[in-house]
């Protein structure tokens, strides 16, 4: 059993920047994501597009935002469960809630806090009748660790960055490397697609468009592929991983079946107060939330962080009494004992 004081369900900006607000308090975080990395929106959809309204800066890609909220977080110590998506929440007698991922993992803490945006992101699965079957065992949407190719026979299907970029990094760590795509053209970088033409003509990317994987073959594990290619006799290539990269799609999941007030596939909240929900203990921050006026941005999900860690302080401690001090002039103390100072000058000044 993992315990923590705060347990974050997402680990997108909101998720992120909650650490350092609760850090600030000493209370400790854990998030769990369903993604291998985090990050959010910001990382698995757009890392390398320009944010031009994150105060102070005057642009950042969202990957460097990323980047730098967890360096801000690091001194926290935060936890993190990634790879698996929050499925049930029970609520024990003593207070605290238990949530169980879909691995089984479990976490326990006093406070909830619900930062999952758009919800937990699925992957898009290719209409192949007997694909659920191989899930686990030789069929990946997503790869979490490369090294589990390494000398494999890997067959990948997409048309898009993520089967482009994987079909040029595995090129190097499999043994063969196979891309299907329906068309002839591909939606990815063109230095990508230039790469893997280049990588085709060197033998070490086998190029199959416009195709379409159509079944899987094995018993125990994935030993093959069954393919179609336009103008062609359906035909067999054997291989030990199938990887479709048709990306993911957001869905808010299982969260929708935990009690709580949903309207339009978002969570209400108390915007008068903190971002809790209707149920004591559970918060929602960032886009996953819905109040009236609410804005889907990355600065409301920083606001409503910052707030919402202030109650679950009360939660966790009733009976201290915080006394809010700006960093400038408290410093940071991170959980490893080791502090930032405040700029003397600043303290000085404000004193
Ligand atoms: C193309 C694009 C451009 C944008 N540009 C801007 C911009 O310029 N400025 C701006 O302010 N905003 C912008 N946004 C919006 C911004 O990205 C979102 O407001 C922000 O990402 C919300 O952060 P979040 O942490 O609340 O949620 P998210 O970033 O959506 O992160 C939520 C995380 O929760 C995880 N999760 C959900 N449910 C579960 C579960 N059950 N179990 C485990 N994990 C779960 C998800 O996997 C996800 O990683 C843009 C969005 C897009 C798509």
């Amino acid at each position: 059993m993992i315990t923590t004081d705060i347990l974050i369900i997402g680990a997108g900006p909101t998720g992120l920047f909650t650490i350092f607000e609760a850090g600030l308090l000493k209370l400790k975080c854990h998030l769990i994501d369903a993604l291998p990395q985090p990050g959010g929106q910001c990382s698995e959809i757009y890392p390398k597009k320009p944010i031009y309204d994150i105060p102070a800066y005057p642009e950042i890609l969202a990957g460097d935002l990323t980047d730098k909220l967890i360096e801000q977080t690091k001194q926290f110590e935060p936890g993190f469960t990634l790879g698996e998506r929050a499925n049930t929440i029970e609520k024990q007698e003593d207070g605290t809630f238990i949530v169980t991922t879909n691995k089984g993992t479990k976490h326990q803490a006093p406070v909830v806090a619900i930062a999952g945006g758009l919800g937990s992101f699925e992957p898009r699965k290719p209409p192949i009748p007997n694909i659920a079957d191989f899930e686990d065992k030789g069929v990946e949407y997503i790869i979490r660790d490369p090294e589990l190719y390494r000398d494999k026979k890997v067959v990948i299907s997409g048309g898009g960055d993520s089967a482009l970029d994987w079909a040029i990094f595995l090129s190097d760590v499999a043994s063969e490397v196979t891309l299907i795509h329906r068309r002839n053209e591909f939606r990815g970088a063109l230095d990508s697609v230039d790469r893997v033409q280049e990588l085709k003509n060197l033998g070490k990317i086998n190029l199959i468009t416009p195709a379409e994987v159509k079944g899987i073959l094995g018993k125990e594990h994935v030993t093959g592929v069954a393919v179609e290619k336009k103008g062609e006799a359906p035909f067999i290539i054997d291989t030990d991983h199938f990887i479709p990269l048709f990306g993911l799609s957001p869905k808010l999941g299982p969260i929708a079946d935990w009690g709580l007030e949903i309207e339009k596939n978002a969570i209400k909240v108390n915007n008068a107060l903190d971002y809790q929900t209707n149920i004591p203990g559970i918060f929602a921050i960032g886009d996953v939330n819905t109040y009236p006026g609410k804005l889907k941005l990355i600065l409301c999900g920083f606001h409503e962080a910052t707030l919402m860690c202030q109650s679950a302080y009360k939660i966790i401690h009733p009976n201290k009494k915080y006394v809010m001090k700006y960093t400038t002039v408290g410093g940071v103390e991170g959980f490893d004992g080791t502090k930032k100072e405040a700029p003397k000058a600043v303290v000085k000044a404000i004193q």
